[in-house]
């Protein structure tokens, strides 16, 4: 019987492994390891693909979001609203940045609820996070007029959405600054860990440089406290390769997607996500098909048992059902959801065949 991985990790290096060796052959070769040339290329193709003034590499996504938070001026005490439909890392992020992390609630396309944003807004409340969850960016005219009627920062955690679009416009290029992840199984996934920060300020630019970098000015001395977290050249290089071709991945995505919809969209037990091309102010890039399934944990079951990987993301929690953090719990539709919630293998490896093998498979359960 075949066997269809959630994610095929030795597939990433298999796609372009000539290219990939030589990369690294010559990184290597010449003792290019950190801050050399291939990460000057990689900042400068990123910020040139988003349209941005600045791209600045880091260790990963995480620290790309905690330097966003500080540089954009997050501090302490300060709330900051945020999805519990998220990694745990963007409320870490808000945490060590100082601030308060408050939970707000996700709507039926699991992307953050500007009505529940405004609901949670309080005197202390100085920032938002939204996340760009699964490759889809949340509609960025509400979340903007709120954050503009209340004096809020916007940073954006675009981990999962690199090269998504809201109203023609790229996530992470909203607020003050924006956040990407290069962890293997994202978008565009290095060998490793790796991320980005990119923003139009001049003046956040240059704060997230020295904090990536121990706080080490050009001049030598130390500005400001800062931490280590470089992305690294010899990933910068393979990224610089794997850029080249990331439309063409994208549209693979959405293609399975499109895909996965058609056959998919008739079972009423589902809640599928939002169709490419349904929306004209929605561009989704797919990191993940999450769906809501009807007695969804006998499906995985069964998906299972017919070789069929499936995840639940963040382990199914969302963050403030890890009630050691002692975050706000008022966020009733994601709460519900994570009895349903489940993703569906969605990467380049996939084949056509794949695809409908496994949407005759969640037919077959559910015709039973
Ligand atoms: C992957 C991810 C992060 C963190 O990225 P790392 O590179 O693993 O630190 C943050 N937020 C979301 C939504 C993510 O998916």
């Amino acid at each position: 019987m075949k066997k269809i991985p959630f994610f095929n990790y030795p597939a990433l290096y298999q796609e372009q492994r000539d290219e990939f060796i030589k990369a690294l052959d010559e990184t290597c070769a010449k003792g290019a390891y950190i801050m050399q040339q291939e990460l000057l290329d990689f900042e400068a193709a990123l910020s040139k693909y988003l349209g941005v003034k600045h791209a600045i590499g880091t260790a990963d996504g995480t620290m790309a979001i905690l330097a966003g938070l500080i540089a954009a001026g997050i501090n302490t005490g300060d709330e900051v609203l945020v999805p519990s439909h998220t990694f745990v890392a963007t409320a870490a992020a808000i945490h060590h940045a100082g601030g308060k992390p408050v939970m707000v609630d996700c709507g039926r396309d699991h992307l953050i609820d500007p009505e529940s944003v405004e609901k949670h807004i309080t005197k202390k409340t100085k920032g938002i996070v939204p996340v760009q969850l699964n490759g889809r960016t949340a509609n960025m005219n509400s979340i903007g007029s709120i954050a503009q009627k209340y004096g809020l920062i916007i940073v954006e955690d675009a981990c999962q959405a690199l090269g998504s679009k809201f109203a023609g416009r790229f996530a992470g290029t909203f607020g003050a600054a924006g956040a990407f992840s290069f962890y293997p199984s994202k978008t565009l996934g290095c060998f490793g860990d790796g991320g980005a920060v990119i923003t139009d300020n001049d003046q956040i630019a240059e704060k997230i440089r020295l904090l990536r970098d121990h706080g080490r000015g050009p001049d030598g001395k130390i500005w400001c406290f800062g931490f280590n977290s470089r992305l690294d050249n010899i990933q910068a290089a393979i990224l610089g390769i794997k850029l080249k071709q990331y439309d063409k991945f994208i549209a693979r995505r959405r293609e399975i997607a499109k895909r996965y919809d058609e056959k998919l969209k008739h079972l009423t037990q589902l809640l599928l996500p939002p169709a490419p091309n349904s929306e004209p102010d929605h561009f989704d890039i797919f990191q993940n098909y999450e769906i809501e399934a009807e007695n969804r944990d006998a499906l995985r079951k069964f998906l299972s048992d017919n070789n069929i990987g499936t995840i639940l993301q963040w382990g199914g929690y969302v963050i403030h059902q890890s009630e050691r953090l002692g975050l706000n719990t008022d966020v009733p539709y994601a709460d519900a959801m994570t009895a349903k919630y489940m993703l569906l293998p969605m990467n380049t490896a996939l084949t056509d065949d794949e695809v409908d093998f496994i949407c005759d498979k969640i037919t077959e359960f559910y015709k039973a």
